[in-house]
Order: structure tokens, then C-alpha cells, then sequence
């Protein structure tokens, strides 16, 4: 049997305060974002009903349904976007952790210009290096990215987002995480106009107390809160 919703919540809250506490930070800096893939709309009304008030859904076929039956609810976009989606995404979702190509951030500031608003985003960055994670690489191509993105006056840089090489240890995760504040700390250097990066989207239930430990401000966090997912 396994523990109802409010429960599993409630533990995840404390571990997060835990981590917060041990790397000399307040709890209240590090937001929860309850990952809902594969989640059916009753069990997402448990989690709201125990008090939590962020979600992510990483597939737009999917998650639009959900988003219109819960309208109240708070949305993160968390999974790779095609451009050609960009329209249904931008005004639904609160924020976009996954933007990884200057033709999406074009794509998703016509989206917003369109809606008269302003897109916020967080730039995904591959860390590891894998064939087949999305995000881009380090370094210089994510300068040139969050240089050119800065110009576009619909969409809104905020942060960096990283899902780190899969390894059933956490702390086998821990320098991926480094990395992607290091990355954020050195766009900071470039100095540019109106640029603000607080945000580091790192940390899922495997490994979320070693992103706090390394500055995580949002975890993004699925089966330890609703359990394990149906394989696909
Ligand atoms: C599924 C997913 C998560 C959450 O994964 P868990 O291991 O269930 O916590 C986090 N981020 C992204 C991008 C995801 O697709």
C-alpha cells in the first residue's frame, strides 16, 4: 500500500526544509513544482487540496485537458517544446523551463507579443553532454542564446533549467548541478541590460536534496509525490 498523496507531500516538504537548512537556506526559497505526468485530474486535486500550488507537465497533448479541467491551479511547461506549439503553451503555462534554441525563443515571444503579454522562461541546459538529452550545451552556445533571447522584448529570461545524466545516486549528480550554477553565475558576469537569472530549475525526486545543497530555487518533483508512473 502505498501512502496517500498528503503524506508522500508532506514528507517531500520536510526533506526540502532539511536540504534548505543544511546548505544555510530558507526553505521558503526553494518552490515545488509537483510533476503530474501520466496523473489523472482527481489525484492532482488531492495534491492542491494538501496544499500544493505549482505543477509541471512535460506534454502539451496531454496536459492541456488537465490544465483546462483545474484552471485554478498554477502551470509550469516543463518538457521540450516544438516551435509549432509555442501558441498553446505561452498564456496557459506561468512558465517555460525548457527553452533550448533561438528559433523557439522566437517562436514563443511572437506567442506572447500575439497575447499581448510577456513569456517567462528558463533556458535548459544539457550539462551532461548526452546525445539525447535536449538543452543546449554549455558555455559559449548558451551565451550566444541568452544574448540574442535578451533582445526579444515578449519573452523573459529567469533562470536555468538541467535534468542531469540518469544514475540511481544522487550524489553521482551533485557536479551537474554545480555546473549549472556556474553557468548561471557566469552569464551574470556578461553584464547584460534588464537580465536577471535567480532561477535554477534542478533536482527531481532522485536527487532534489543535492540540487538545494547546490542552489536549486525549483525541484520539480513527480513519483515521490504521486508514485511511481505506469512504464510507457
Ligand atoms: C518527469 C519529470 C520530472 C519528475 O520526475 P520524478 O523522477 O518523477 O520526480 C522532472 N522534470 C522533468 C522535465 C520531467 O519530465
Amino acid at each position: 500500500m502505498s501512502a496517500p498523496i498528503a503524506e508522500r507531500l508532506a514528507r517531500v516538504r520536510d526533506r526540502i526544509a532539511a536540504a534548505a537548512r543544511r546548505a544555510d537556506r530558507e526553505p521558503d526559497a526553494v518552490a515545488l513544482v509537483g510533476v503530474t505526468k501520466t496523473v489523472e485530474p482527481e489525484r492532482i486535486e488531492q495534491a492542491a487540496a494538501a496544499g500544493l500550488t505549482l505543477f509541471g507537465e512535460n506534454r502539451v497533448q496531454e496536459a492541456l485537458p488537465k490544465v483546462d479541467q483545474l484552471p485554478r491551479l498554477r502551470w509550469h511547461f516543463i518538457g521540450s517544446l516544438q516551435r509549432n506549439k509555442a501558441k498553446q503553451v505561452v498564456g496557459t503555462f506561468e512558465m517555460i523551463h525548457s527553452l533550448d534554441s533561438i528559433r523557439l525563443a522566437r517562436a514563443i515571444d511572437r506567442a506572447a507579443a500575439d497575447r499581448g503579454l510577456v513569456a517567462d522562461v528558463l533556458v535548459q541546459v544539457n550539462v551532461g553532454g548526452e546525445e539525447t538529452k535536449s538543452g543546449i550545451e554549455p558555455g559559449e552556445a548558451l551565451a550566444e542564446l541568452v544574448r540574442e533571447a535578451a533582445h526579444l522584448e515578449h519573452l523573459r529570461i529567469r533562470g536555468l533549467m538541467t535534468i542531469p545524466p540518469f544514475c540511481d545516486d544522487p550524489e553521482a549528480a551533485r557536479p551537474f548541478f554545480r555546473r549549472l550554477r556556474a553557468e548561471a553565475e557566469a552569464l551574470g558576469r556578461l553584464d547584460l541590460p534588464g537580465l536577471s537569472l535567480g532561477e535554477l530549475s534542478m533536482g527531481m525526486s532522485g536527487d532534489f536534496e543535492v540540487a538545494i545543497e547546490e542552489g536549486a530555487t525549483m525541484v520539480r518533483v513527480g513519483s515521490a509525490i504521486f508514485g511511481e508512473r505506469p512504464r510507457p
